[in-house]
């Protein structure tokens, strides 16, 4: 019996037969049972989400939400989101409406208005329609040198907008190479996520990007994502507590395709994921969404 199965079989026994005095239970039983029950009970529903970069004009990206909505309306299993760019949002937004796709924004600036030429606002980014956006991709940070202090400003002010930020995370290769991982993820989290009350942290999702896995088509192996979402989860508990750490949704993103999301996603510790390149093709974004399941 995997262990899945073991704990099914005993919360069943315990708590549902009338076999309710079964003797001691074996260490660890009560946190596995609280996992299990979690995923089951879709506390941690699985999330596609695609991240569109700057490619597509509103053309194509009210073309690929027509085509992608029957999808997500057959993928009970998931969410889905997309990520057009900023031109394309309330099109896109408009195009999805009453449908299973939420819009995504890439990046939002933490004031609500004034003088940031270039810049959109939270509140700018609800009007156009999004439900979503990303905060803290690693193309920010490093072409345009975001710091987890404006990261964290950004998570506020998308919070108190009222959108759900999808707050990215991932070491670089010269960071993972000298043993850095978990001090750059800490360092990313605690500062990013500073000053939030956990029922703040339950309305976020995190991805965790390996920045030498984006656009490279090197993956992290499966375990060496669990690894670092386990990592993250453990620190989502020191912050904000095990209930908030049990249901927050981690999303893996590095080079993710229709042929290794499979065994990501068979990870109990990878909720979903945020995907680039394979995400602009309306038939690898449906195999991404419709990805294998046990
Ligand atoms: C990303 O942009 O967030 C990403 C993970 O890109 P890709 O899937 O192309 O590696």
């Amino acid at each position: 019996m995997s262990w899945q199965q073991n704990v099914k079989f005993e919360c069943y026994e315990r708590f549902r037969s009338p076999n309710r005095n079964a003797g001691p239970v074996e260490p660890g039983f009560y946190s596995r049972a609280a996992y299990f029950l979690a995923r089951t009970n879709n506390m941690r529903k699985p999330v596609i989400a695609g991240n569109w970069k700057m490619y597509k004009t509103i053309a194509e990206a009210v073309d690929f939400i027509e085509k992608i909505k029957p999808v997500a309306a057959e993928a009970g299993h998931c969410e889905v989101i997309v990520g057009p760019p900023f031109t394309a949002l309330s099109a896109s937004a408009a195009a999805a409406k009453g449908s299973k796709v939420s819009v995504a924004a890439q990046n939002c600036h933490w004031d609500k208005e004034g003088a940031h030429t270039g810049d959109i606002s939270t509140g700018m980014l609800r009007d156009a329609g999004c439900t979503h956006v990303i905060i803290g991709h690693s193309e920010r940070r490093h072409d345009c040198g975001e710091t987890d202090e404006q990261v964290n400003k950004k998570v506020k002010a998308a919070l108190a907008a009222g959108l759900a930020p999808i707050f990215c995370v991932g070491e670089t290769l010269a960071e993972r190479e000298s043993s850095e991982t978990e001090k750059v993820l800490e360092r990313q989290f605690v500062g990013g996520l500073a000053g939030l009350t956990p029922g703040d942290f339950s309305r976020i999702m995190i991805a965790y990007e390996p920045v030498w896995a984006i656009g490279t088509g090197r993956t992290a192996t499966p375990e060496m994502a669990a690894d670092a979402h386990r990592f993250l989860r453990g620190l989502a508990r020191r912050q904000f507590g095990e209930q908030e750490a049990n249901g927050v949704r981690i999303l893996y993103g590095g080079s993710v395709k229709p042929d290794n999301v499979g065994a990501l996603m068979a990870q109990e510790e990878i909720d979903g994921a945020l995907v680039g390149g394979a995400s602009l093709k309306v038939d690898s974004f449906r195999a991404l969404v419709n990805y294998p399941r046990g």
